[in-house]
């Protein structure tokens, strides 16, 4: 069977990582999470220090940046793929508020884009793959078969993500994870290089009012008719 690039982009928390994890599932596809790798460069930023001064010098990150090295491995116990960095599975530790409050920041450095762009080319060179970004349908593979973009209202992804945290057991408040949600589209749409925008042939989903459900099968019905054309 045809194997095809289901490029998934769109805002923070609109459920990409769900859908696109799936539709990799029900396609035997690979999934690549590439906000995972963003969040991997910053924690390792902030462990080293890098980035806790407030200051926008960034040039010992990209010193470092041949020191980074992302794998993704499945785990054996829930079938997920998940990051590791330098060989330590950072899955959990990417995930918290702070990591999400820099992220954005680390994420306009042209040399970290370059540096993940390059590995994301390469893990999808075979196709037969869901990666979800911001950047998937636009740069990553711009001739990428099927392309969503995600979208949905501020309020409703904030409250999303904030249950998720929750969850987790972290302690935020509502109005930080929103004010999160809110400056990281904002630095993530104005940056100059790769800013996230709707690929022109881009099919728009916004799931303000769509449950897990819908969503999956529109996609999932869409992907497998270009599978079969
Ligand atoms: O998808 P997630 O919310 O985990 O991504 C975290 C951040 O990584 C985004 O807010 C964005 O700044 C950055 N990112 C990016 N390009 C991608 C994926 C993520 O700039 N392809």
């Amino acid at each position: 069977m045809k194997k095809i690039i289901i490029a998934i982009d769109g805002y923070s928390s609109t459920g990409k990582s769900t859908v696109a994890k799936r539709l990799a599932k029900a396609l035997e596809y690979i999934y690549v999470d590439t906000g995972a790798m963003y969040r991997a460069v910053t924690l390792y930023a902030l462990e080293c220090g890098f980035i806790d001064d407030g200051s926008d010098n960034f040039n010992p990150l990209i010193k470092a940046l041949d020191a980074i090295v992302l794998r993704f491995e499945q785990n054996p116990e829930t079938g997920q793929s998940e990051i590791h960095l330098n060989n330590k599975n950072v899955e959990h530790k990417i995930r918290t508020l702070e990591v999400s409050s820099y992220v954005s920041k680390i994420a306009a450095i042209p040399e970290v884009r370059k540096k993940l762009v390059e590995q994301q080319q390469q893990m999808g060179a075979v196709k037969g793959v869901v990666m979800d970004g911001r950047d998937i349908g636009t740069v990553v593979f711009p001739e990428a078969e099927l392309k969503l973009f995600m979208t949905a209202s501020p309020a409703k992804r904030a409250q999303r993500r904030y249950k998720e945290l929750m969850e987790r057991g972290e302690e935020v408040t509502y109005e930080a994870v929103l004010k999160n949600v809110q400056d990281r589209d904002l630095i993530d749409s104005s940056r100059d290089v790769s800013p996230l925008v709707k690929a022109k042939d881009a099919m728009v989903l916004d799931n303000s009012n769509m449950g897990h459900e819908e969503q999956f099968q529109r996609i999932y019905q869409k992907a497998l008719e270009i599978i079969n054309s």
